[in-house]
């Protein structure tokens, strides 16, 4: 494996891809970018700026001036900064998460993200995850990953991260959370969530984190 390549690991909410792409991009010393993050960190600004789901043009103009840094970090993997202030922990919250599909589904805004994640990635040794990132940001990747697991177990490892941080959560609003979530993604007319043809597959049902990470450090090691 050459040391500048590219790593894409897609796949839908709860497969378990932020998780196993920090590791793996750990145990290669490659960088990692956690391209969902960047939504959500425009998802953040545009609620902040109390922008609405009718506004499109606003929420262009917005996004055209706002200048998002995604920097590595050894402990936390990425930080992520919008117009000088860091939001890594602001944008992981609920009213987050039931907003972005209106960000993410404008074709400008993903334009400037698709440009941007472009320019992190230019010079390999990244692992890249997020739901388009085989399929349209990196579609010349070498090395691609498409995660899935049932519904119930990505539901219950939601549940359970919640519980770990002392959020009380509903198991069953969750699974029906992750569904709606799934449905827009899929459904999505600009760069829906797919699997892209040459990516490799890997359902992580009952499967532990250190079996996916070595699965995919063997593919990739090949
Ligand atoms: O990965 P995460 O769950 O944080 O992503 C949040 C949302 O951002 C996803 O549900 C998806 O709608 C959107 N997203 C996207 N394209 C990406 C990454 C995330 O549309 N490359």
């Amino acid at each position: 494996m050459k040391k500048n390549t590219i790593i894409t690991i897609d796949g839908p909410a709860g497969a378990g891809k932020t998780t196993i792409a920090k590791e793996v991009a750990k145990r290669l010393g490659f960088l990692y970018l956690d391209t969902g993050a960047m939504y959500r960190a425009l998802t953040l600004k545009a609620l902040t700026e109390g922008i609405t789901v009718e506004e499109e043009e606003k929420l262009v103009e917005m996004v055209k001036e706002t200048i998002l840094i995604a920097k590595k970090d050894d402990k936390k993997g990425m930080r992520i900064w919008v117009d000088g202030e860091e939001v890594t922990d602001k944008i992981r919250t609920e009213e987050v998460t039931n907003n972005i599909w209106w960000v993410c589904r404008v074709k400008d805004v993903r334009k400037k993200m698709k440009k941007l994640q472009r320019e992190i990635g230019s010079s390999g040794g990244i692992v890249v995850e997020g739901r388009d990132i085989g399929t349209v940001v990196f579609p010349k990747a070498p090395f691609k990953f498409y995660l899935d697991a049932s519904i119930d177990e990505r539901a219950k490892r939601r549940w359970l991260e919640q519980t770990n941080k002392g959020i009380q959560s509903d198991l069953e609003k969750i699974k029906q959370d992750i569904k709606e979530r799934d449905n827009k993604d899929f459904t999505r007319e600009i760069a829906p969530l797919k699997k892209a043809e040459d990516a490799i597959s890997v359902d992580t049902t009952g499967l532990s984190i250190e079996d996916v990470v070595g699965k995919i450090i063997e593919q990739v090691s090949q």
